[in-house]
């Protein structure tokens, strides 16, 4: 496959997930979450958690952004799912390397499936900001940062 043909593919993937995002919603049931914004673009977003025992049951953001800011979001719910808490840190690792065009190991960057879409970023550098904002955020509700009680009311989307 060319490079023309795959950085196509890739253009398709995000303007899928920019055009339907999945899991675009409020979690009331969610553990924690966290607040994200790119003032430099105007991308802004909540992510939402749910955390079973040690894994990401569950994910969902909203927000409003550019493709690359949406696509990213749609991309983390569906990747992260079902990891544990350390698979999930090692993913948000890898994907920071990607987007600054530091992970160059060919069998990491096959294994990462449909979030392969996002390395294009890594050329531009007012994207990268972008396309880690989702990123940025969960592992902030992950690590308690911005957490929203759910005993203390739902957490005000971003819409
Ligand atoms: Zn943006």
């Amino acid at each position: 496959m060319s490079d023309a043909t795959l950085d196509a593919l890739y253009q398709e993937v995000i303007l899928d997930h920019n055009r339907r995002p999945r899991n675009f919603h409020p979690m009331p049931a969610a553990s924690c979450s966290a607040d994200g914004k790119n003032p430099s673009c105007g991308d802004q977003l909540t992510i939402w958690v749910r955390v079973d025992g040690d894994r990401v049951a569950e994910l969902s953001f909203q927000g409003i952004g550019c493709a690359i800011s949406k696509a990213s979001a749609s991309l983390l719910t569906e990747a992260v799912k079902g990891k544990t808490r350390t698979e999930a840190l090692a993913l948000y690792e890898t994907m920071h390397r990607v987007f600054t065009g530091l992970e160059t190991d060919t069998a990491v960057l096959k294994g990462l499936g449909p979030l392969r879409a996002l390395s294009g970023v890594s050329k531009f550098p007012m994207r990268v900001k972008c396309a880690s904002l989702a990123w940025h955020a969960f592992k902030a509700a992950l690590d308690g940062a911005g957490t929203v009680s759910t005993e203390s009311g739902a957490p005000t989307p971003v819409s």
